[in-house]
């Protein structure tokens, strides 16, 4: 068997959370991102590793496209996304010389980047490491799950959509979490219900409650819910940040209630 990447560059990294879900487009990125911010606001030190290899767009949602990770006495080191120095962020995406190129890389080599990306970067002290995944569970997935399992306390956070609950994407993923013998710290589910951008009320557009009812079926626990607001979809694409700006959106207190429970 292949020896586990020395967690050495996570000495000083108090929990790590994988970030996971069933199938692209649910809000995974968009999770990570707000979730990175709300603590943030909360006053911790957040990290985050986007190993999305398809589709790394977190640098895009914190505006921090094209900044270049160079190599330190440690290790890699990450960008800071804002000047407080509270984020910092590695990416696939600041590998790529053009940030819409795609990682056609086969399988052992993608791994490779995965456990360097691990065991590599110089995150220094850090409350949180959110690492945002590809979608489903594949052989990337196993990589970054035994590069970090020297590492604890060490979980994964689900994300989920209302639709997506019925088509058992979720369980599935819980399956892999449950087979890798990966702790799992709930069940998210995303874009629940719609924010007017004229009134700000909030309406179950798709079913409600799904995610709940199967985290409570699969005996794991329920985070809470997010609803799909329009100005947080605005803010990514503009690369602001939605936890200060937004305060009132019903958005927010769902991402703050969320960031506590990790
Ligand atoms: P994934 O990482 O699962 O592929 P993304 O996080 O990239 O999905 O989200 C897909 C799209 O949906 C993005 O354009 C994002 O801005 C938008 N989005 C996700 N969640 C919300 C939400 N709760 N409210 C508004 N827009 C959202």
């Amino acid at each position: 068997m292949e020896a586990a990447a020395e967690p050495g560059n996570l000495a000083g990294v108090r929990h790590i959370v994988l970030v996971l879900s069933g199938k692209g487009g649910v809000g995974k990125s968009t999770i990570s991102t707000e979730l990175a911010l709300a603590l943030r606001h909360a006053g911790k030190k957040v990290g985050i590793l986007d190993v999305d290899l398809c589709g790394p767009s977190i640098p895009r949602m914190l505006r921090a496209q094209g900044r270049a990770v160079h190599q330190g006495d440690s290790g890699w080191v990450p960008v800071f996304v804002d000047r407080e120095q509270s984020i910092s962020l590695m990416s696939v995406g600041f590998l790529l010389e053009q940030p819409d190129e795609a990682v056609v890389w086969r399988g052992p080599k993608k791994n490779a980047l995965i456990k360097q990306f691990v065991s590599d970067v110089a995150w220094g002290q850090l409350d949180y490491l959110l690492v945002d995944t590809p979608p489903g569970t594949s052989d990337e997935h196993m990589a970054v799950v035994d590069a970090l399992r020297p590492h604890s306390p060490l979980g994964a956070l689900v994300v989920t959509t209302p639709q997506a609950v019925s088509v058992g994407d979720v369980r599935r993923e819980l399956t892999f979490c449950r087979k890798v013998g990966l702790r799992v710290i709930g069940l998210v589910e995303n874009m629940s219900g719609f924010v007017c951008p004229h009134c700000s009320e909030c309406t179950n557009v798709f079913s409600k409650g799904g995610g709940e009812e199967l985290a409570r079926h699969a005996g794991v626990p329920f985070l809470g819910s997010v609803p799909l607001d329009p100005e947080l979809t605005r803010s990514l694409e503009d690369g602001r940040d939605f936890i200060q700006d937004f305060p009132d959106s019903p958005a927010f207190p769902a991402l703050s209630s969320i960031a506590q429970k990790i």
